[in-house]
């Protein structure tokens, strides 16, 4: 059985290095110091790369990800919502974890997935905090369990026993 499940990210202070044994490479993220300094350690390994503006562009990061070839590696860097969602999208493309380099440059907003609506809502807060649900409006505390599929934390009605 494979798990949904990943651990919740631990974000360093520097961005990791880029994976030298990748023989191409995609990096996905806004023009920023994390990505402008992937793309020169990849310029000097000489190897193909191509590059996605923003990790939020599905669209873009889905076209890239249908040429995939075999010693592809992704590194994502950019809030940590649109970081952890196209991780999700490369991880449905068929990339491993070990194929993926993270980096979130700010972790303060979070995507999560309410478990009463199942709607999934952008929110400013951080795990074990209550956020509420763009669906259903319900107060909604964010559990440490990330969706490794949909790059989301689960979140349940802080309140259960007062619904009314
Ligand atoms: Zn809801």
């Amino acid at each position: 059985m494979i798990a949904d499940h990943a651990a919740v990210p631990r974000w360093g202070v520097e961005p990791p290095d880029v994976d030298v044994s990748g023989r191409t490479f995609g990096v996905v993220g806004g023009d920023c110091s994390v990505t402008r300094r992937w793309a020169r350690q990849i310029a000097r390994l000489g190897r193909p790369c191509w590059q996605v503006d923003a990790a939020g562009d599905a669209g873009a990061l889905d076209a890239a990800l249908r040429d995939a070839t075999v010693g592809l590696r992704v590194l994502i860097a950019g809030p940590e919502a649109d970081v952890l969602a196209a991780a999700a999208r490369c991880r449905a493309a068929g990339l491993a974890d070990a194929e993926l380099t993270l980096f979130a440059t700010s972790a303060r907003e979070r995507r999560i997935y309410c478990a009463h609506c199942a709607t999934t809502s952008i929110v400013d807060a951080q795990v074990e905090d209550v956020a509420p649900c763009g669906g259903c409006g319900r107060c909604l505390l964010v559990f440490a369990h990330l969706s490794a599929r949909s790059g989301s934390y689960l979140a349940f009605q802080a309140d259960a026993e007062d619904v009314g």
